[in-house]
């Protein structure tokens, strides 16, 4: 039995996802004219409370637009240095925006209003401009690690009174409001801006989301054209993403039920160092000197069962729609034999 847990990008399309992008009405996006696109875009934007939505082929794309459209050449993004925008899209923000970035020393990618207010640069022309703060929920490299809602606020009063955007790279967000039960609503209330992936734990095969006022959108779908991000008959891949939307957000609970049962598995094994909190849909730990990362991962590759390398000695498993109650025991069966084999 294959178990991948790798990623939540894995997933492949189910028969009823599949069956949703056959029969999807398209036309050329590019001229505006799909109307799957123009569904997705038009529920998505109600769902969170805001203006506008703009379909896109990754979530890489997305943030990278919101940056583009919120800063100028020589401003400064502050973020948490785990960030996805910072690290793990290409220099995309000295590439494309040709910002500075500002990075906080969060707790497991969560930082606070107090730091972002000291570290706020004074109007000064030695100084680049701060103009932007970026925040991840749930955070990748945190261990889908989840904000708390209130420290959101008080982040966007800081952001308001000091004239800065504030952006969500919510590619994991319906796993934090799966966990905590909160309305898409109130975080597009809260924020300028909202990136959303509907590849990840909502099993769509391609595409993203980015959120924002309609200005806001208008100057994005510019930069999407410039990016190459123009796609034609697009609404094949958006019909997916609507059924994502409409069908697999109630499971991703379960995903975190059996995050939790890994985690747990993991916990109890000699050789593992450290398991952060499991609160979604990932399991991060570290392994003691007694078991190298590599070994770790080619014993259960060997057994079919993939997880990937998340920094020094770190592992990183992920659970999603391709992964179910099978494939879970099967999992822990694997672990807790590893224990004899050392
Ligand atoms: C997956 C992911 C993205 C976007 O990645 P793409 O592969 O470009 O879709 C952005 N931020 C986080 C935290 C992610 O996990």
């Amino acid at each position: 039995m294959k178990i991948d847990l790798r990623s939540d990008t894995v997933t492949r399309p189910t028969e009823a996802m599949r069956e949703a992008m056959f029969s999807a009405p398209v036309g050329d996006d590019v001229f505006g004219e799909d109307p799957s696109v123009i569904q997705l875009e038009e529920y998505a934007a109600r769902l969170f409370d805001m203006e506008a939505a703009l379909f896109c082929p990754s979530g890489t794309m997305t943030n990278q637009l919101a940056i583009k459209v919120h800063t100028q050449p020589g401003d400064e993004v502050i973020c948490d240095h785990t960030a996805h925008i910072y690290i793990h899209e290409g220099g995309g923000i000295a590439f494309h925006s040709g910002c500075s970035v500002r990075l906080l020393a969060g707790n497991r990618g969560r930082f606070t209003a107090q730091d972002v207010e000291e570290n706020i640069n004074t109007i000064d022309v030695h100084h680049p401009v701060t103009r932007l703060v970026s925040i991840e929920n749930t955070c990748n490299k945190g261990g889908g690690s989840i904000w708390d809602f209130d420290e959101i606020i008080r982040i966007r009063r800081a952001c308001t009174e000091n004239g800065l955007n504030l952006h969500l790279n919510g590619d994991r967000i319906f796993n934090a409001l799966a966990a905590t039960g909160d309305e898409p609503a109130h975080f597009g209330r809260a924020f300028d801006s909202i990136s959303v992936c509907l590849s990840k734990g909502l099993g769509a095969p391609v595409g993203s989301l980015l959120l924002g006022g309609s200005d806001f959108i208008r100057q994005a779908r510019r930069f999407r054209r410039m990016m190459g991000g123009g796609m034609r008959q697009a609404g094949y891949l958006a019909a997916a993403g609507s059924y994502a939307l409409h069908n697999n957000i109630p499971r991703l609970a379960d995903d975190h039920a059996r995050a939790k049962t890994l985690g747990a598995v993991v916990q109890e094994l000699s050789f593992v160092e450290e398991v952060l909190p499991v609160e979604t849909n990932i399991v991060l730990f570290r392994l003691n000197e007694a078991m190298p990362a590599g070994n770790f991962i080619k014993m259960l590759a060997e057994k079919e069962m993939l997880v990937v390398p998340f920094g020094k000695q770190y592992i990183r498993m992920v659970t999603h729609l391709d992964i179910n109650d099978d494939h879970l025991e099967e999992a822990c069966s694997l672990l807790r034999k590893m224990e004899g084999r050392m």
